[in-house]
Parts: C-alpha cells; structure tokens; sequence
C-alpha cells in the first residue's frame, strides 16, 4: 500500500488517487473507447458490458445500469477500494461487497470483481455478438490472438468470479478469458492495447451471418411489430424460429431481460386465439408473420433481442448449442442485483 493510503481509506472510504495528467488522459482514452464501441450493437447491447481501470488502490468501474455509449455524456465510472477487493481476492472471499469511494451515488457493476481479478491496467468485458457465436457452442478451442482460458458458465457474481479467479492462477498470463454462454473479458496496459486485442479477436472469429427471407408484416392485436429486420428474422425465418422453443437461454442477459422462454405462435389464429383467451403476452414470435412487442418493450430489451438474433445468424445450419439449464435459469431469474440493474437499464 502506498503511504497515505490508509489515512485516505479511513477518512474518504479508499483512496481516491489524484496523480493529475497520466491518469485524466488514461480515463480520456478510456471514455473515448468505451463510448465508439458502446455505439455498436455487435459489441455491446444496452447496458450490457462492462470496462474498468486501476489507478493504484483504486479501480473505477463501470456502475450497474449504466450504458458504456454514455460514457462521454454521462459519469458512467464509479471509483472502488481496489486495496479492500485484492484483499478478499486473497483469502477466496468472492462474495466481497465492492467499496464505493466516498461521494459517488452509483453501484458498481455486478461484474466489477471480474475486472478486479485481470492484473492488467484497463479491462473490457463485452457480450459481443461475434464472440458470443462461437462461445454458445460446446465445441470452442479458439483461435485468439493472444494468451488465453476459457471458463465454464456460473451465474455472475461471485460464482463467476470464484472460476475466473481459479482459471487464472493456471493461466496468470491470459489477456482474454472466454466465459461459456456469456462473453468475453480482455485485459491491456492501455486502451488502445485491449482495442488491439479486441480487433484482432473479431477478425479469428468473424462469421457471415445467414441471408435474411424478406416478408411482409403488421402489427398485431394489442402487440406492435417490432420495427429491426434482424428481429424480425426471428419468426420469419424457419431455421431460427425452430432454435426459439429449445434453444431460447443462451445468455444470462438474455434470460434476465428477456425471460426464461419465448412466447411462439404457430400462425396468427393461434396468437389471436390465445389473446382472446387472455394470455398476457409482452413478446411473441409468430412463425412466418413477425415479432410483436408491448409498446413498453424499450430499448434496452429491443438490444438483447437483437443480440439473440445475431448470435443465431452467425450458426451453422443444424449446429447444437449449449443453453442454460432449469437450475441456472431459476437462480438468475429469482436475483436482487438483476432487479436492480434491469429498473436503471430502461
Ligand atoms: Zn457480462
């Protein structure tokens, strides 16, 4: 610890480091990033994802709700006694509530023990599309372009965190940590390194997602069509909406935004039937006709679903894919956190 930083701790709640230039042009770097690649939905989906820097024993965080787009307009970063969580870190202690400096009103990110487990200086946590792709598959072996684990899906939070930390003590070099069914973390000295690594990740990974089927639709009873072809592509084409029964809870966003499973209707006289007969629907999926959505649905739930459909695009036709159990499913559903983070999302 350096000097002054427990006096600081005690009177402020962790030492908040004002060291001037280096540090006000890494958080300006750090902004800039975080708000080009919040604005592309490949790589980030509303308030999903997460980014980080330590500047001593302090680690600003991304706050819970908050959307990385906003950084440049917006105090999306929340300073944390990065000292207090290494501390927790060392004794196995993943439950470690993270310490807000004093001053700050926000939440750190539920994500926020992930960014303090990677070493490095600047950490990116991203669900992006392409990535996600290959991780919903149970056959992943990379390529990446840097040292690397993988590690299998927990519900985040400590749980998570508890895996992420083990893997990297095998693996203490990894830069990229591939998390089963939920994303990716890197970790760089600066942002222009993660940005780097990220790019260089997109290009192994790329895919071509699947030619759209064109159609023609209109709202439907009380429901709205969701105005995003990609969406739409989710009832329109049969290959997709097969996947929707099954293969619904890909990622913990997903289910925790979108819920456990997808409301389909085999034509529009069943839709229309089931209305009829009371079923309160906020999302439904009508083969060959559209989706249709509450005119409350919002942006942030139009994201994830938009982000399934990507996912699903970039599948070979026929590919297995990993979903989350019924016991997973019940633990992220029933979660204060979430409920939190869902109220500031919208
Ligand atoms: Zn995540």
């Amino acid at each position: 610890m350096r000097p002054g930083a427990q006096a600081a701790r005690t009177a402020g709640g962790c030492a908040l480091n004002a060291r001037g230039d280096r540090q006000d042009g890494l958080r300006a770097a750090v902004d800039a990033y975080c708000a080009r690649i919040g604005a592309d939905p490949l790589l980030v989906q509303g308030a999903g994802g997460n980014a980080s820097w330590k500047d001593g024993d302090t680690m600003w965080v991304k706050a819970s709700g908050t959307w990385l787009a906003e950084a440049q307009r917006a105090d999306i970063f929340v300073p944390v006694d990065l000292a207090h969580l290494r501390d927790a870190i060392a004794v196995g202690d993943f439950d470690v509530a993270p310490r807000a400096c004093a001053g700050s009103a926000l939440r750190p990110s539920i994500e926020t023990l992930m960014h303090a487990l990677m070493p490095q200086t600047v950490v990116l946590h991203l669900h992006a599309v392409e990535v996600l792709a290959h991780l919903v598959r149970p056959d992943f072996a990379g390529p990446a372009p840097a040292p690397w684990c993988w590690v299998d899906y927990h519900k985040p939070g400590s749980a998570l965190a508890g895996a992420i930390a083990a893997r990297l003590r095998e693996q203490p070099d990894a830069q990229i940590v591939f998390l089963q069914n939920h994303g990716v973390v890197i970790g760089g000295a600066n942002a222009a390194e993660v940005d780097a690594t990220l790019a260089a990740l997109l290009a192994c990974l790329r895919t071509e997602p699947v030619a759209p089927v064109a159609a023609v639709t209109a709202d439907m009873a009380q429901l709205t069509i969701i105005p995003d072809a990609g969406i739409q592509q989710l009832a329109l084409d049969p290959r997709l909406y097969k996947r929707l029964r099954n293969e619904w809870a890909l990622c913990p966003d997903h289910v925790v935004f979108l819920g456990a499973e997808a409301a389909c209707y085999a034509d529009a006289d069943s839709f229309i039937a089931a209305q009829a007969a009371g079923a309160e629907t906020s999302l439904a999926f009508i083969a060959g006709v559209g989706v249709f959505a509450d005119k409350d649905f919002g942006a942030a739930r139009t994201a994830q679903l938009r982000c399934y459909y990507d996912v699903l695009a970039r599948q070979p036709s026929g590919a297995a894919l990993t979903v989350l159990s019924a016991p997973q499913l019940a633990e992220l559903l029933d979660w204060d956190a979430e409920r939190y983070r869902l109220a500031m999302a919208r």
